[in-house]
């Protein structure tokens, strides 16, 4: 069996055309224009790269975007400050500090003083407690993503068999916590495999949705998928590769030609997870702005 590919591109493409159409009834209805305030702290080239998509995003489905990029000395306090302010700001419906910080700066205790109310990332504790025990909350980006693609791929979640390969805060954990809630999206029978986990292979070749977020090329590889799985590809991984102008070129966790050859669908890298954890933000941004009025 060949693979259909998922084309996460299209579907990110769609789920904004859609909230495109939601921002603009929430400014004729209602005067309200979601905005996002974005604090970027130093200037690491991939975070720059990846607060300037954000921006974009925003600025193509017409959310106001308060951009703050601050220097590398900025101290803990002025952080806390700004946060503080946006969380009282309200303009700014969701807060978006992008990670990682300089190591001066306490993390957990930056996103701990986000309203979790404006959590757009959901990242906050109160978000994932919220989200855990299944009452209404901002769902992180990449894993309600991931389910976003399953869902609008015409896969059923309801009774499925899904192995996650990760046990991360930001993919595996909320991921499996999401699919297991009673509700449109989930249902699922969900296995969380890691490091420590016996046989790996013997897990993912009897699931019906492998989900590979591991950090790893080729951590699942054909033998290790059951014939009609659907597999998704968290992983963003560099390898070398001299045939390219920068030296590299971007692979996922799974060995994607002979795994393509057995699965019914599957991911591509680039191109299937990650064109929508920046789409689930705008979303998040735009639930927020909607639960204002
Ligand atoms: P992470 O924090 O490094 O976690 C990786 C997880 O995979 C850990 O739980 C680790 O187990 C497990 N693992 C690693 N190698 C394994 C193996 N051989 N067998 C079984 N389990 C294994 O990574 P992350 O932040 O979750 O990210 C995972 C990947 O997704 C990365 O490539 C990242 O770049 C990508 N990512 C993509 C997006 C996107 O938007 N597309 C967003 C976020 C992340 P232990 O816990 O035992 O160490």
């Amino acid at each position: 069996m060949a693979a259909r590919i998922i084309d996460g591109k299209q579907i990110a493409q769609d789920i904004r055309a859609e909230l495109k159409e939601t921002v603009a009834e929430l400014k004729a209805t209602h005067g309200v224009t979601p905005g996002l305030g974005v604090i970027l702290v130093g200037d690491d080239p991939a975070s720059r790269s990846y607060v300037t998509a954000k921006e974009r995003a925003c600025e193509e489905i017409g959310i106001y975007s308060d951009d703050n990029r601050l220097p590398a000395e900025t101290t803990q306090e002025e952080l806390l400050a700004l946060v503080g302010k946006m969380n009282r700001d309200p303009k700014i419906h969701g807060i978006l500090v992008q990670l990682p910080l300089p190591k001066h700066i306490d993390e957990s205790a930056v996103l701990l003083a986000i309203d979790p109310d404006k959590d757009v990332d959901g990242f906050h504790p109160v978000s994932v407690g919220r989200m855990v025990i299944g009452e209404k909350a901002f769902l992180s980006c990449t894993p309600h993503g991931v389910i976003q693609l399953l869902q609008r791929s015409g896969v059923t979640l309801d009774g499925a068999d899904v192995v996650i390969v990760g046990r991360s805060n930001i993919v595996g954990k909320p991921l499996a916590n999401m699919l297991i809630q009673k509700w449109d999206k989930g249902n699922a029978t969900v296995t969380v495999c890691h490091t420590r986990t016996k046989n790996l292979a013997e897990h993912t070749r009897r699931a019906d949705i492998v989900i590979a977020a591991a950090g790893r090329p080729n951590t699942v590889t054909a033998d290790m998928v059951r014939e009609g799985a659907v597999v998704i590809d968290v992983g963003v991984n560099r390898v070398d590769d001299p045939t390219r102008e920068r030296g590299y070129r971007l692979v996922g966790d799974v060995d994607f030609a002979a795994v393509a050859e057995k699965a019914s669908l599957i991911t591509p890298v680039p191109g299937g997870v990650g064109p929508m954890t920046i789409t689930m933000l705008l979303f998040n941004t735009v639930e927020s702005a909607k639960s204002t009025l």
